[in-house]
C-alpha cells in the first residue's frame, strides 16, 4: 500500500487528546540526539525508491492504542521506512506485518494489517510504544541515547498504569523496563535472563514477558514464528483474561 502519503500529526489520536497529549507534544520537539536527529531526517529525505512519493514522518513516534490497557508491547525503535515513514510504531514495515498479524489471530488488534497512520487499526486492551522513540543509524542506539529517551517512557508508564502485563519485543525493551523497575526495587538483572516466552512477576506486582523480536532477520532465519508467536500471545492473552 504505497499511495497513502503525508502522516500528519493531526491523524495521530493520542496527539489531539487524552493523557498523553502534552508530553507528545513535548516529545516531537525533541532534538536531545544529534546522531539520530541528524539520520531520521536524512532518511526522510532521501526515502527508499518504493516510498518516493511519501512525505516521510521523519520525528519521534508517540505510543499508539489504549491507555487504560492491560498490556503493554514494548519494541526497541521504530523502523527507518517503517514507523519513521509512517508516523507510527509497528506501522509500515515488515516486522508489523508479521506482528499485527498475529495480534491479530488472538483478537488483540481489530485487522491483521497496519500500514499507515489512518488504516482504521485499534489495538484491544493494548498498547504499543518503542522505548528509544527515533530511528536510531543500524538500529543500534548508543547507551547516552537510550538514557536521554528514557523519561519519554517513564512518563508513558505513569500514564498507563493499569499494565498488569509488559510483553518485550527483545532484550533492550526487555532491559529497559527493568533498568525502570529497578529505580525503586533492588534485584539483579542477572537473576531475569531474557527469552523467548520467559516471564517474570516483577516487585511492583506487573509481569514482565521475554519474546523475541518480530525482525525480518528474526523471521527469515527462523528464530521466531508465526506459530511460535500466536501460542506467545495467547498465553499472554489468557493471563490477562484471569
Ligand atoms: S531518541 Fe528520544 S531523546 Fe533522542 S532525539 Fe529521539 S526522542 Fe529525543
Amino acid at each position: 500500500m504505497n499511495e497513502i502519503t503525508n502522516p500528519k500529526p493531526n491523524d495521530h489520536p493520542l496527539l489531539i487528546d487524552g493523557p498523553l497529549s502534552s508530553l507528545y507534544d513535548e516529545l516531537l520537539k525533541c532534538r536531545s540526539c544529534p546522531r539520530i536527529v541528524e539520520f531520521r531526517e536524512r532518511i526522510a529525505l532521501e526515502k527508499r525508491k518504493q516510498f518516493r512519493s511519501w512525505t516521510y514522518w521523519g520525528r519521534p513516534i508517540p505510543g499508539f492504542g489504549d491507555v487504560h490497557a492491560q498490556l503493554l508491547i514494548l519494541g526497541l525503535a521504530p523502523a527507518a521506512h517503517g514507523g519513521n515513514r509512517t508516523g507510527r510504531v509497528f506501522t509500515g514495515d515488515k516486522s508489523a506485518d508479521f506482528l499485527v498479524k498475529c495480534l491479530n489471530k488472538v483478537g488483540i488488534t481489530n485487522q491483521p494489517k497496519s500500514e499507515f497512520l489512518t488504516d482504521g487499526l485499534k489495538m484491544n486492551d493494548a498498547f504499543m510504544t518503542p522505548v528509544l522513540k527515533c530511528v536510531p543509524p543500524n538500529d543500534k542506539p548508543t547507551a547516552e541515547e537510550l538514557r536521554n529517551c528514557s523519561h519519554y517512557f517513564e512518563d508513558e508508564m505513569t500514564v498507563l498504569s493499569n499494565v498488569k502485563v509488559v510483553l518485550a519485543l527483545g532484550k533492550i525493551g526487555f532491559d529497559a523496563y527493568l533498568r525502570l523497575i529497578r529505580q525503586k526495587f533492588d534485584f539483579k538483572f542477572k537473576d531475569l535472563p531474557f527469552g523467548h516466552d520467559k516471564r517474570y512477576l516483577l516487585p511492583n506486582g506487573k509481569i514482565l514477558w521475554g519474546c523475541y523480536h518480530p525482525s525480518p532477520r528474526n523471521v527469515n532465519t527462523g528464530r521466531v514464528n508465526a506459530s511460535m508467536m500466536i501460542k506467545l500471545l495467547s498465553n499472554v492473552k489468557e493471563e490477562l483474561d484471569k
